[in-house]
């Protein structure tokens, strides 16, 4: 479970970390990085969340480069697509039998949708597809839809967990209703927010934190505990949880 806070403490880790991190590498303004290469470039979202699942970017990226090589960028053309060879074209990330058949599984419900997909989904239908968890669910609601989903993993749990504001225990669902409860409902500030905690975990706030260097180390509960020096042993603390129990979660820096 999250503290309750006073309401600006959240905005101003934001506002630090904007501070400390004015361009995200590949997140310009919080923006899901795109190659702009799929139609509707938001599908690129959809497809790349999938990929991303238990992975780091780079591998989901190196992915999508290759669908983009073989001309799977449209819905109906990963549709048909067949399998071996989805398969074989997103090899790089991982679990790709079991990712093809996530992409089929989406974008078939993309094709099949009564409506406009990107402005009419709702999250239990997301959440009903075999495969889609709860971060790539909110993954593709806050990034290709623009709606205000705040997104949780694993470096969101590792950073609140070390400062203090959560449980290392605390569900998916309690985690981000601490964030959107504390937090105006900004779709720009939750997508620049989730990238700039993206950014500090693999930068600063790593498995083993660099917090001699964190601009939270004053007010961060583990990181005043080292004083100031390198740590060099992760809070004994706290573990990220085993990735099977995190839906989607990022590959650990
Ligand atoms: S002070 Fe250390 S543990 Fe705390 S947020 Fe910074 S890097 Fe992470």
């Amino acid at each position: 479970m999250g503290k309750i806070l006073n309401p600006h403490t959240l905005l101003n880790i934001c506002q630090g970390l904007e501070d400390t991190y004015p361009f995200p590498k590949g997140w310009p303004n919080g923006e899901w990085p795109l190659s702009g290469e799929f139609r509707p470039h938001r599908l690129e979202v959809v497809v790349g969340a999938v990929l991303a699942q238990n992975i780091n970017w780079n591998n989901a990226e190196k992915a999508l480069s290759r669908m983009i090589e073989k001309q799977l960028v449209e819905a109906n053309q990963i549709d048909r697509c067949p399998q071996a060879l989805l398969e074989d074209t997103i090899r790089s990330a991982g679990f790709y039998r079991q990712k093809a058949r996530r992409l089929k599984g989406i974008v078939q419900f993309i094709l099949t949708y009564p409506g406009d997909f990107y402005s009419q989904i709702r999250r239990e239908e997301l959440l009903a597809i075999q495969g889609i968890g709860p971060e790539t669910a909110d993954s593709i609601l806050l990034y290709a839809c623009d709606q205000p989903h705040f997104v949780v993993d694993a470096y969101t749990r590792r950073i609140f967990a070390r400062y203090g504001l959560l449980s290392e225990m605390a569900s998916y669902q309690e985690v981000q209703r601490f964030f959107e409860s504390q937090l105006p409902v900004d779709v720009a500030l939750f997508k620049r927010f989730h990238a700039l905690i993206v950014e500090h975990a693999k930068q600063t706030c790593r498995k083993i934190p660099v917090c001699h260097d964190c601009v939270f180390q004053r007010e961060c509960g583990y990181g005043r505990t080292t004083a100031g020096r390198p740590a060099e042993i992760p809070n004994p603390k706290f573990q990220i949880p085993n990735k099977s129990k995190i839906p989607n979660s990022k590959s650990e820096t």
